[in-house]
């Protein structure tokens, strides 16, 4: 059985010296020891975090990263985004979208993701004819994800209209078209092809209360409770203001309230940015175990608005974290903002904190990496038995990390390095990254290169 043996591991409760990391066959982590000896272990070459999972990404926005920062003649909000999105959304071939996915893949396992969850709602061709094989851009995406390494969930997504009341599509939204029994057959294709696969896992994704109608909805609940007790289901929630007025002029109800007074909302749900809530939607999503799914960076280039992190927390809510547009890769930056914006609404600092765990940077890292896991049915997202053995070595030679111990080496990881101090990566048991360098660097590096540089120019 292969040992490692790291001089400082983030187990559940903290940072811990001198731990050693039993792992079975099947990349499961059997043991985990801390204060022991090195005899007989590979040595790590510095700190190991929990690896963490990225519970909301759309793999397909990273070839626009950077290129919806003007302002246009309509103004320059979300909607306006969306519709530059479209574009890029409408330029995607099955060959484009392989290479943007598996470069945008192994950028996260260098930078610490070990898990994605590919929100995928991509579907048919841009002018909304089906593929020949219904589940191509779905599998297209797994098998990107598998190539690089990183375990995924996916996500497939039903997006049915183009607005409140079962607004028709608009054109730019035909190649998302789908249905209930079309989502739920990508899934049953995904998990058959994928059964042995243990860091392949699926579930659904209505996109939002804006592009599902309540029959859709629960027709889709049911049909994947049938077909998978255990499947995550993720829904854009409560992420702009007009989409809360939308559903208010709608249905008379905000959309959390909405969502939970008509659908069984429970631990296997994730609310997806779930930004502007009253503070009884708020106790309320929070109670029903349901994880929010916050993606700093892109809420906060998009200018979404601020989760209520404190009394989410308070009430015993749950928190994972995801990249959403791309616009950042790296799970560091994005507990970084998340515990930023916190800062500046409450003008004080150390927020994401509790008696139990003082240290801002362990108690984010844990909770999201740990959460984040759950919110994808991946059995990862902690150093401790029975989960997968997905870790992140921190470089021991980065200028932050330089003489920190224990709960430091977590914030200064987070605080205060600006580059990635990520050097080493395993999931399952395997490196996947050995000093910063990833065995598939050059071949999936320049068939991003080529698909962005083909891209670029839609915008
Ligand atoms: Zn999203």
């Amino acid at each position: 059985m292969p040992v490692f043996f790291a001089e400082q591991a983030l187990l559940p409760d903290g940072v811990v010296a001198d731990v050693r990391i039993e792992v079975d066959a099947q990349g499961t982590i059997a043991a985990v020891t801390p204060a022991a000896s090195a005899a007989g272990a590979e040595r790590i070459r510095g700190p190991v975090l929990p690896g963490m999972a990225n519970l909301h990404c759309h793999a397909f926005q990273r070839a626009m990263a950077g290129l919806a920062e003007l302002r246009g003649p309509r103004g320059d909000d979300f909607w306006s985004w969306r519709t530059a999105m479209y574009t890029v959304a409408a330029r995607m071939t099955p060959e484009l979208l392989d290479a943007v996915a598996a470069g945008l893949y192994l950028e996260f396992l260098k930078r610490g993701y070990t898990a994605v969850g590919e929100f995928h709602y991509l579907h048919r061709q841009a002018d909304g004819a089906d593929y020949d094989d219904p589940a191509l851009l779905s599998r297209i995406v797994v098998a990107a994800a598998r190539r690089v390494g990183i375990a995924i969930t996916l996500l497939p997504a039903l997006y049915a209209h183009g607005g409140f009341g079962a607004a028709p599509l608009l054109p730019g939204q035909r190649r998302f078209a789908n249905s209930a029994a079309g989502l739920l057959d990508i899934v049953d294709t995904i998990r058959r092809a994928y059964r042995g696969d243990p860091c392949v896992a699926a579930g659904v994704a209505p996109h939002s209360l804006r592009a599902v109608a309540p029959a859709e909805l629960g027709d889709l609940v049911t049909g994947l409770r049938a077909l998978a007790p255990d499947a995550p289901i993720h829904i854009h929630c409560a992420e702009q203001t007009k989409e809360v007025d939308d559903c208010l002029a709608w249905s008379g109800r905000r959309p959390v309230d909405w969502l939970l007074d008509n659908t069984p909302v429970d631990s296997r749900w994730c609310a997806v940015h779930a930004t502007h809530m009253t503070e009884s939607e708020t106790g309320r999503l929070a109670t029903t175990g349901a994880v929010a799914g916050l993606c700093p960076t892109t809420e906060g280039n998009l200018g979404d608005g601020f989760f209520n992190y404190h009394a989410f927390s308070q009430a015993g809510g749950s928190i994972g974290i995801g990249s959403d547009s791309n616009v950042s890769t790296s799970p560091f930056d994005e507990v970084r903002m998340l515990e930023y914006v916190q800062r500046l609404v409450h003008r004080r600092r150390v927020i994401a904190t509790s008696e139990a765990q003082p240290s801002t940077g362990v108690a984010l890292w844990t909770k999201a990496a740990r959460d984040g896991a759950r919110a994808l049915t991946q059995p990862a997202g902690a150093l401790r038995p029975g989960r997968r053995a997905d870790l992140v070595v921190l470089d021991p030679r980065h200028v932050a990390l330089v003489g920190r111990r224990g709960a430091a080496v977590v914030d200064s990881a987070i605080f205060a390095a600006a580059d990635n101090p990520v050097c080493d990566v395993m999931v399952g048991g395997a490196w996947v990254v050995r000093d910063r360098r990833h065995d598939r660097d050059e071949e999936v590096g320049a068939a991003f290169s080529a698909a962005l540089t083909t891209l670029a120019d839609a915008l």
